[in-house]
This record gives C-alpha cells, sequence and structure tokens, in this order.
C-alpha cells in the first residue's frame, strides 16, 4: 500500500504584488524614460505576475550618475556605520523572509522549500557576514587599507535570483563600493523587493540602484565609462562577450560561468548517502545550478547496484506546484530553458545514450522536466560535455581512480567536483588532482558565506566569498 502526500500549500497572500515595478534609482521608484516595461511571469503557471520598467541606456546612465553621488557618503561613512546598515538589511530579509521565499517561488518556479531553507536564509547570512567584514578590512589580508573600485556593475541570473543578488551586494557594500544591479529578465521581483528591503533600511540614496531590463540593459552596464568593476554571473557564452568588452578598459572583473561538475563515486562509497548526494546534486533547484553533480562517474563495479538505487530514490522525487512544501522539483524557469534541455536530452537519445525518466505526472500548464538520468554515456557526447542546466544526469563508468580524475577534468569547465568514498587519503588524492573550484567530500552543495566559490577555465575568474571574494572589491588587492 502506497501513502500519497496531501497537498500543503503555502500562501500567497503574504506577497503583495504591485502592477508595474519602476527602476530603483537614487533612492527612489523611477520609471524608465522610455515608459517602456515588460512581464514576468510565473513559469508554473505561466500566469503574469507583474509588468516591471525596462531600463536602457539613459537609465542605466541616470543610475551611475546616481551611484556616484551615492560614492560620496558611503565611502566617506565610517566603516562601523556601513556595517549597521548591512546588519538592518540583513535583519529585514530575515523578519520578510516568507515574503521573500513567497515571492521567489512564484517568480522563479522553484520549490518553497528552497526558498524558505537555502535561499532566503543563505542571502541573509551574506550580509551578516559581510556587515563584520565591513570595519576591519585592514585585516582581511588584502593590505593597508584597502580602497574600494567605486561604482561597481553587476550583473546576475535567474537560477537564484535573491541569493546571487547577495553574494554580489553584500560584499560590494562593505567594501565601501556602491552599485548598479541588473536582474535577470525572467527573475526580477525579489530584487523589487530587495529595493523595497533598502528603504526601509533607509540606505543613503543612491548606494544600491537596480536597472531592470535584458542582455541590452547589461551591456550598457559594462560597457559605461564611469563604472569601475563588474561582477558578472550567467552562461559563459556572456561572460566571454563581457570579457571581450571590459579587455584593455581597466575595469575590474570577476565572472562565475557555468559548470559541468562531475560527481566521482570510488567502489567503497556509502551508497545510501551517496544516492542522496547525487540527488541533491542534479536536482537540486531543478538542475539550474552552475556548480551542479551534473556527470556522475561511477566505478564500473558498483554501477549497477548504484543505479538501481538510485532510480528507486528518483521514483520518490515529488515534482508539481513551487509553493506546496512537500514539492521536491518546481518549474523550469522559462519555456527558452525547457526547449534548451529538451534539445540536449534529445541528443542523448540520438547520440546512443540511454534514457531513465520518472514517470511522475507533468502538470498541464508551465514548464516542466521530470528527473532523468542517461546511462551508457561517453565522453563524446554532447550530454557528457555541454552544460544542460536541467534535471538531467549523465552517467560514466570509470575503472582506476586515475581514469576517474581523467574523465572528470576533461571539460572545458572547471567549478565543482564531489568525491564519495571512505577513504579520507583517497579524497585528497583525487581533490589533489581535479581542476575544480569547489570540491565536496561525501557531500554535495553545500555552500557558506565564509567560503569562497569560484572556478578555473571556462567556469570563471576570481572568487565570491569568504575573505577572496572581499579582494575583488577593492583595487589593488591581492
Ligand atoms: P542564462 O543562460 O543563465 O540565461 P545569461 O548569461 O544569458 O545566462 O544571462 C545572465 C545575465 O546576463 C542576465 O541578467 C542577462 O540579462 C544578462 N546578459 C545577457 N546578455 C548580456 C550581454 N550581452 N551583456 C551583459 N549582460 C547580458
Amino acid at each position: 500500500m502506497t501513502f500519497e502526500y496531501s497537498s500543503a500549500p503555502e500562501s500567497k497572500a503574504i506577497v503583495k504584488l504591485e502592477p508595474l515595478y519602476k527602476l530603483y534609482i537614487g533612492g527612489k521608484f523611477v520609471a524608465p524614460k522610455s515608459g517602456k516595461s515588460f512581464a514576468s511571469i510565473n513559469p508554473a503557471t505561466e500566469e503574469v505576475l507583474a509588468k516591471v520598467g525596462y531600463a536602457e541606456k539613459s537609465d542605466v546612465d541616470k543610475a551611475v550618475v546616481a551611484a556616484q553621488a551615492g560614492l560620496k557618503i558611503w565611502s566617506k561613512m565610517a566603516p562601523s556605520e556601513r556595517s549597521k546598515y548591512l546588519y538592518r538589511i540583513a535583519r529585514i530579509m530575515q523578519e520578510r523572509s516568507r515574503e521573500f521565499a513567497v515571492l521567489e517561488s512564484m517568480d522563479n518556479g522553484k520549490p518553497i522549500r528552497e526558498t524558505r531553507d537555502v535561499d532566503v536564509p543563505l542571502a541573509a547570512a551574506h550580509f551578516f557576514y559581510h556587515a563584520g567584514w565591513a570595519d576591519k578590512l585592514d585585516h582581511a589580508g588584502v593590505g593597508v587599507n584597502p580602497k574600494p573600485y567605486g561604482v561597481v556593475g553587476q550583473i546576475i541570473p535567474w537560477n537564484f535570483p535573491l541569493l546571487m543578488l547577495a553574494w554580489k551586494v553584500a560584499p560590494a557594500l562593505a567594501t565601501g563600493n556602491t552599485v548598479v544591479l541588473k536582474p535577470a529578465e525572467t527573475t526580477p521581483l525579489s530584487a523589487m523587493l530587495f529595493a523595497q528591503a533598502c528603504e526601509q533600511a533607509e540606505l543613503p540614496a543612491g548606494v544600491v540602484n537596480i536597472v531592470t531590463g535584458d542582455g541590452a540593459t547589461g551591456a550598457a552596464i559594462v560597457n559605461h565609462p564611469d563604472i569601475s568593476k563588474i561582477a558578472f554571473t550567467g552562461s559563459t557564452e556572456v561572460g566571454k562577450l563581457i570579457a571581450r568588452s571590459v579587455a584593455g578598459t581597466g575595469k575590474g572583473l570577476t565572472l562565475e560561468l557555468g559548470g559541468k561538475g562531475a560527481n566521482i563515486v570510488f567502489e567503497d562509497a556509502p551508497l545510501d548517502e551517496t544516492v542522496e548526494g547525487i540527488v541533491n546534486g542534479i536536482f537540486f533547484n531543478q538542475g539550474h545550478v552552475c556548480c551542479a553533480g551534473s556527470r556522475l562517474l561511477v566505478q564500473e563495479n558498483i554501477q549497477e547496484e548504484l543505479l538501481e538505487k538510485l532510480k528507486r530514490r528518483m521514483a520518490l522525487i515529488r515534482l508539481g506546484d513551487p509553493l506546496d512544501k512537500n514539492t521536491d522539483i518546481g518549474a523550469i524557469n522559462s519555456k527558452e530553458q525547457l526547449n534548451k534541455i529538451t534539445e540536449l536530452a534529445n541528443s542523448g537519445d540520438e547520440e546512443g545514450a540511454l534514457r531513465f525518466s520518472t514517470d511522475c505526472a507533468i502538470p498541464s500548464k508551465g514548464f516542466w522536466f521530470p528527473p532523468t538520468i542517461f546511462t551508457g554515456v561517453t565522453q563524446a557526447h554532447r550530454i557528457a560535455s555541454e552544460e544542460i542546466f536541467g534535471p538531467v544526469l549523465s552517467v560514466i563508468s570509470f575503472r582506476t581512480p586515475q581514469e576517474a580524475i581523467e574523465k572528470a577534468n576533461n571539460t572545458p569547465y572547471g567549478l565543482s567536483a564531489g568525491i564519495w568514498t571512505d577513504k579520507g587519503s583517497r579524497i585528497l588524492w583525487t581533490a589533489k588532482h581535479l581542476r575544480a573550484g569547489v570540491i565536496w567530500a561525501n557531500t554535495f552543495n553545500k555552500f557558506d558565506p565564509a567560503s569562497p566559490f569560484g572556478g578555473y577555465k571556462e567556469s570563471g575568474w576570481g572568487r565570491e566569498g569568504g575573505r577572496h571574494g572581499l579582494s575583488a572589491y577593492l583595487k589593488g588587492a591581492k
């Protein structure tokens, strides 16, 4: 006999959606000069949630002027005072955490369980952590009396809208910079709620400016002559474009780009725990995670047993209404992303890999993709090398630790990896040979503001979080 879960939906009542969100410039909500706007939809229902102002170059110019004015106040303020503002923002995020969590779930499609337990608490933690640094920068090991860049341009993606905002804004403010930030076009709403939180915290005008728009808005930020540093998180393709635009301008640049993380399972791994780690590694946030464990490298002699356990576990994953507290997998963020996942998964079929998807019911409206694994994947398959950014795992076997390293490193990316084994010495040996910025051992997808995050090769430049992340916002810091 099977027991079904009753639905346990979180109420939307706490969220007060506005019909039109304007740009947040110089401490005020202002309409874009062109009067243009675009819609942000709920990807689980395809309903329009709100209209959002579309910022063009002239609006970005205005935001930069406001950020320069903000800089005069912010950079001269005693660091201990800056710190108080960061604490205040962190506390407001905690006080309004349900509102942030529900809105993020509605705008992004990710399950409320994740926004409530991961995105929002971690975003607040980033502000708390950096509030602590604001008046201790002399002791951060980045030189004496380090100086901010000035006005910083920040462009973020749609997979962790509020969390990526926190990763960007908290260290920039703690180090005395002011910001012009652009959220992704499909997920602007939590950034607008954050703007309201800045207002509530009485943050001086112009310290945080938020302009909503698309790639052209992002490009206007990147190319603005009065912006001294660009921080970007998004696709490797756009990251390369930005690197080209910024080259030779003297602007600072950090890039946090794509990944194709290897989750390596050795024959002595504790299989039940490993299965939980694999599920977390690839199905967390619908697989819309740059550091996802999207390649499962499994030692050949345990492959069959591991895959059997994994398939059994996958059948228990609940897909559906993101606002239901029992939901594990929510909606794919957009139609475009669903098309991209579908196309790459189809290439797996065509190239001869074997697809296994759970037969969960797919809602009739919205964008969905069932938890899927491909076995029999070889290094030559597209699904072994291209980032799918969805709930799709490519399973590749290996015989010796050396072969595991070679396969794991055989990628243009170098962001994350996981190691599953009973032996500490094997963890150290494997970690030493992997070219990945973040390596987890017997766990996966663990994040902490004190821990630097970032990649090698085409996964990006620079680190976010910890002391290393601070130095990216300080001119001339080592
Ligand atoms: P994804 O594949 O996650 O959608 P993108 O790299 O396309 O990633 O988008 C990440 C962010 O970069 C978004 O905020 C998007 O609007 C912005 N963006 C897209 N194109 C450009 C560009 N040419 N210059 C600057 N920003 C851009």
